[in-house]
């Protein structure tokens, strides 16, 4: 339930439903996700889906981490720095580090951060900085990111975030009320931003 067979026909099934990017389903094929959940939940973690971690949070859906993994790396390779919102159990903090040169992890949930915090220093990644904080106010002394991915949704789109992107860079959020969010990608230009709606999601609210 928990071997790398498992695990292998999570990715096949996540490339049926149109993940294409290889370097993100490669790193999802190893990065042991039984770890991230409750013992008395290891059986159900290669299943699609999202499972509870405590304090009311849940790790996100494999297909969601794998999306939004996708479009904040984009196509042009390896992102220097990558801010991730929502630490929650370290799974997908585990997933960007094997892809970013540096990860800056950001949860307001100082329990949830330490787990994630052992369990991702227990994987050997060592370059991954966390930080109990509020979101929404992003990470201003490391600012720009190349990318930032935010793992709750808030209604609008916080303006530091945006703001805290380098010209290129790549903010991946969900935004809208807990029936109706959708994942949006914004990219920030010389001048100005773009937004892309991604997929219609259903995430823990930003608070
Ligand atoms: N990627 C995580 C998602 C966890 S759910 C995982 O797969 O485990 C979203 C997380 O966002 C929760 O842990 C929640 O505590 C955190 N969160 C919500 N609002 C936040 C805020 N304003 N600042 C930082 N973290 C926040």
């Amino acid at each position: 339930m928990t071997s790398q067979r498992a695990r292998d026909r999570l990715i096949d099934r996540l490339r049926q439903h149109g993940i294409g990017d290889e370097r993100v389903l490669a790193v999802m094929a190893q990065v042991p996700r039984h770890l991230f959940v409750d013992e008395a939940l290891s059986s159900r973690a290669y299943e699609d889906t999202a499972l509870p971690i405590g304090h009311g949070q849940t790790i996100s859906q494999p297909y969601v981490v794998a999306r939004m993994t996708a479009a904040a790396i984009g196509v042009s390779g390896t992102p220097d720095k990558v801010l991730e919102i929502g630490t929650g159990c370290g799974y997908q903090t585990a997933v960007l580090a094997e892809l970013a040169e540096r990860v800056y992890s950001l949860e307001r949930i100082g329990a949830l951060l330490d787990g994630a915090r052992s369990r991702v220093r227990r994987l050997g990644c060592s370059n991954v900085v966390f930080r109990e904080g509020d979101g929404y106010a992003g990470w201003q002394d490391e600012a720009p990111f190349d990318a930032i991915l935010v793992a709750a949704a808030p209604l609008d789109v916080p303006v530091a975030l945006k703001e805290q992107l380098a010209i290129g860079g790549r903010l991946v959020i969900p935004a809208g009320h807990r029936e109706g969010q959708s994942l949006l990608l914004i990219r920030r230009q010389a001048h100005g931003f773009t937004e892309e709606t991604l997929d219609r999601v259903r995430f823990v609210p930003l608070v």
